[in-house]
């Protein structure tokens, strides 16, 4: 019988490049192309984020990802508060009409939503115990959410990274990163999910 493996806890270390490598590996396999480890405190949270969920998008109230069901942005700041490190994760795409709801979309969200969970579990399983995802657009693991019924696969309910009430867009100015709002339906278009770390 093989030695127990011992994992300490991790705490304000950052990441080893080993481990690094194999995120950005384990990503590849659902479409998120790129990994950015950065503080937290750069994360911008406004509640107008929590507005555009209120008013304007068909998830509202519908999903378990999505408010009202998520914390609130007082509730997600003082969360977030409690991180020291996180990673940006960045996936891109390009086929038509990506802005409606139909099975290609959904595709694209279960495989980065899958990646994104199996990267959380990655990193708690290398001693990052309080790593917690905030995955891109709201769950699509079932074709409808059971909302408000209990959740279908809850080990894999995680937040949709909007409905913390970060402003997505501000964040990556903050970190310098380079985007643009996919405006026709042919353009390529980004997704982005968020995982803290301590
Ligand atoms: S797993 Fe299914 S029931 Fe649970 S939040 Fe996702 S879509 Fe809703």
């Amino acid at each position: 019988m093989p030695d127990p493996r011992i994992v300490p806890f991790k705490k304000k270390k950052g990441i080893s490049d080993d481990l690094f490598q194999r995120l950005l590996e384990k990503g590849k396999d659902h479409d998120i192309s790129t990994i950015y480890p950065f503080d937290p405190v750069k994360i911008v949270i406004a509640e107008w984020v929590n507005l555009k969920c209120r008013y304007g998008c068909t998830r509202y109230n519908t999903n378990w990802s999505c408010p009202p069901a998520t914390p609130g942005p007082e509730q997600a700041q003082r969360i977030i508060s409690e991180y020291s490190l996180a990673l940006m994760l960045v996936g891109s795409k390009n086929y038509q009409n990506f802005c409606l709801e139909n099975t290609k979309k959904r595709a694209v969200q279960v495989r980065c939503w899958k990646g994104t969970i199996v990267m959380e579990r990655m990193l708690f399983l290398a001693g990052y115990y309080k790593a917690f995802s905030l995955v891109g657009e709201c769950c699509g693991l079932c074709k409808q959410c059971s909302f408000p019924k209990d959740c279908r696969f809850p080990q894999e309910k995680r937040p949709a990274v909007e409905s913390f009430s970060i402003d997505v867009i501000g964040t990556l100015h903050n970190l310098r990163l380079a985007t643009q709002i996919a405006l026709n339906k042919t353009d390529t278009f980004n997704y982005y999910g968020i995982i803290l770390l301590e």
